[in-house]
Parts: structure tokens; C-alpha cells; sequence
């Protein structure tokens, strides 16, 4: 049986020889791993289109316990992220991040609009790195289910105070007052309005904020954080993204 569907490469392994194995994220059927052939080889008319982070029409041939790659027509290659090494790491822990939270045999349109957004934005630095990549981790989740409670401070409905403070474990706001007893380190306000744009905005909207270095460095924190808390899991992409900025 042959499936058609769009899709963008987040990881490969090499297998065997000349082998591959991609796996794509795809808008139709969310995650799909198939094996792409002859992968290496220079005679390969698929190599542009099956690379990691090349976006695709593809055509699979599924058998019997295995997808394989009939064909791979690149439509973005994302070229320009190669030149610069935050951006491109950046890239890569998204992968790796959207390829934890999207689902198989499941219809994957929104994950997939939003990972190529960012890697767009990210491949021609229209905005800073840092928020592209918040704005990529907290949407990211709450399209997945993982969505936080923003609308106001969980114990007493306030709507704003000066400093707020955002539980990561559960997701919810408190209030100046409410969250001052507990071990959680507030956070400005700035910081609370932009994700609540993240979460909340339609989605051609969620990258149209700005923020100060101070304000960016806490959202960065939080959608860390949060990713990290509610995927339960360890990026590798991550921790070299993180020795980069060390240096
Ligand atoms: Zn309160």
C-alpha cells in the first residue's frame, strides 16, 4: 500500500551499508519511520529529500512491518541554518522535541506548521534565537495536550500582580500574594504576558512579541523547564545546545 503525505525529516540513522532509517514528521499521519534505500549512494534520487530537516512529498510503500521511502521530493531544505551553529543546534533539539511530543496514525498538521515556522524564522534570524525557541517549546506542548492554566493566579482569580509565579509541576499561575509562601521563584509580569500570548494567540500570531534580555532569560527558564518536566525526558540536543552557550 502506497501513502502520500507531506512531511519534515527530524532524525536519521544510518543502518547497514547504504541504508537509512528517517523518521518524518508528516501532517497526515504524524510520526513515521521508513527506511530510505540506497540512502548514501550518489545515485540515490531521494537523498535531497529524505536528509534530516528537509521538508518533503513524500510517497511511502508500507509492508508488513516496515514503511519504506518510494519517493522524496524536497520542497525546503532550510539551507541557510547550516551557517550558523546556534541556529542549526537550536534546530535540532526542536526535532528531537517535536519528534517526543507528536503521535503516531494521528493527524500532526499543527506540530508540523509550527516546527517549520520556527525553523524558517530560525534559518533567516528574523527574530532572536532564544525566543524562537520558547515560543516553539511552550506552543509545542500545548498543542500536545500539555497546555498550562495562564488565564489567572490558581488560589484567588487575580488577573496580574507585579511579579507572578508559575508552577511548572502543574502547570498554573499564583498571585504575588498567593505564591509568596511557597519555594517557587517569581517571575515578571513581561514574562507572564508573553506566554500567555504563546498559549493563547492564533496561530499565525504567536511569534509577534518582543521581550527584554532579562524577561527573554526567564521565559527561556520556564519553557525549559516545563518541556523538559512534562516530556520526563533528557535531550542530548539540549545539553550541546547548552555547552554551546557556556562558551
Ligand atoms: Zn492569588
Amino acid at each position: 500500500m502506497h501513502i502520500k503525505t507531506d512531511g519534515l525529516v527530524i532524525k536519521e540513522q544510518n543502518v547497514r551499508e547504504s541504508d537509512r532509517l528517517i523518521t518524518v514528521l508528516t501532517s497526515k499521519y504524524g510520526l513515521i519511520r521508513a527506511f530510505a534505500t540506497g540512502g548514501k549512494t550518489i545515485k540515490n534520487k531521494n537523498l535531497a529529500g529524505t536528509q534530516l530537516l528537509a521538508y518533503s512529498d513524500f510517497v511511502f510503500y508500507r509492508g508488513v512491518d516496515s514503511y519504506n521511502v518510494n519517493s522524496a521530493v524536497e520542497k525546503e531544505v532550510f539551507f541557510d541554518l547550516r551557517s550558523d551553529i546556534d541556529n542549526l543546534s537550536t534546530a535540532f533539539y526542536l526535532a528531537e522535541l517535536f519528534g517526543e511530543l507528536a503521535p503516531e496514525n494521528a493527524e500532526c498538521e499543527d506540530l508540523l506548521k509550527l516546527l517549520l515556522n520556527s525553523l524558517f524564522l530560525l534559518s533567516k534570524k528574523k527574530l532572536p534565537t532564544p525566543q524562537i525557541r520558547s515560543v516553539a517549546e511552550l506552543r509545542s506542548l500545548a498543542i500536545s495536550g500539555y497546555a498550562p492554566n495562564l488565564i489567572a493566579c490558581e488560589e484567588c482569580g487575580a488577573f496580574e500582580s507585579d511579579k507572578m509565579y508559575f508552577d511548572i509541576k502543574n502547570g498554573s499561575l499564583l498571585c504575588s500574594d498567593c505564591g509568596a509562601d511557597t519555594a517557587l521563584s517569581p517571575i515578571s509580569i513581561s514574562t507572564v504576558t508573553a506566554m500567555r500570548h504563546i498559549v493563547y494567540s492564533e496561530p499565525k500570531k504567536i511569534f509577534d512579541f518582543s521581550l527584554g534580555d532579562g524577561a527573554q532569560r526567564e521565559l527561556t527558564a520556564v519553557t525549559e523547564n516545563y518541556a523538559l518536566e512534562h516530556t520526563g525526558r533528557h535531550f542530548k540536543t539540549l545539553d550541546f545546545l547548552k555547552s554551546l552557550q557556556d562558551t
